[in-house]
């Protein structure tokens, strides 16, 4: 079994999930008293937020560079960064280490492209939303990709950085949220993109008939399945 390094923290309530995913899909998998093995770094959230906020994207760039780097001379196999937002630096990271990043759109592209997704909608923080980083990635995958409307994009910023980061699930907040995926609903997507990390504790498939897709739970069945696959000296054996 391969060796995850995650770049968590960020917030840690996501990384609770993680740990607890990477962990639950290796025990399905192999059974028994099997478990992940996995390399964390976990970071203050604090710093990455008032990156994000200043527009530092250079010094967020580093910093998560220098946390890859320590992992793979750890001893990781591959690495996570457990967040979408940060992934507007995921190149940076890759440059650090030499070991491959698995970048969570890809993971989640994967798995629309196996369901037949081509029109998706996309919910996440604004930087994710907004910029292009993000639904350019899925777009090199032929999904087309709609976000909300300003609006609707602010409250869902809001409720992600003023609740779900802090672990608050309100009521709502979930409302507003069901309202926003019935609004791209109409405009023809076919699923929506949980496309940050902490969305799925406030809304569920059990919520909404359109297919979601917890880009958190994606990623770590790829990350799981990569761990489990047969390295190359392995086959040849
Ligand atoms: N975890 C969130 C995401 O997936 C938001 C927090 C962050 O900005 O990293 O985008």
């Amino acid at each position: 079994m391969k060796t995850i390094g995650l770049i968590g923290g960020m917030s840690w309530e996501s990384t609770a999930i993680y740990y607890r995913l990477l962990n639950q899909y290796v025990r399905e998998a192999l059974g028994g008293h099997h478990s992940a093995k996995i390399l964390m770094s976990s970071v203050d959230f604090a710093e990455i937020e008032a990156q994000q906020r200043a527009s530092a994207w250079d010094e967020s760039a580093a910093q998560l560079a220098n946390e890859a780097a320590k992992l793979e001379a750890a001893g990781a196999d591959f690495m996570l960064i457990g967040t979408n937002t940060m992934h507007k630096v995921a190149a940076e990271v890759q440059d650090a280490i030499s070991i491959p990043l698995l970048h969570i759109a890809d993971a989640t592209a994967q798995k629309l492209k196996e369901d037949g997704i081509k029109h998706v909608g996309l919910l996440g923080t604004r930087f994710t939303m907004s910029q292009p980083f993000y639904k350019e990635r899925l777009a090199s995958h032929g999904i087309q990709v709609s976000v909300p409307e300003d609006w609707h994009q602010d409250i869902v910023h809001e409720i992600i950085y003023q609740e779900l980061v802090q672990g608050e699930v309100n009521t709502h907040s979930r409302k507003q949220y069901l309202s926003v995926i019935e609004a791209l609903k109409a405009r023809g997507v076919e699923g929506i993109i949980l496309g940050c990390t902490e969305i799925g504790l406030l809304i569920q498939q059990q919520h909404t008939p359109i297919p979601l897709y917890d880009t958190t739970e994606l990623h770590a069945e790829a990350a799981v399945k990569l761990a489990l696959s047969a390295s190359k000296e392995e086959e040849a054996v």
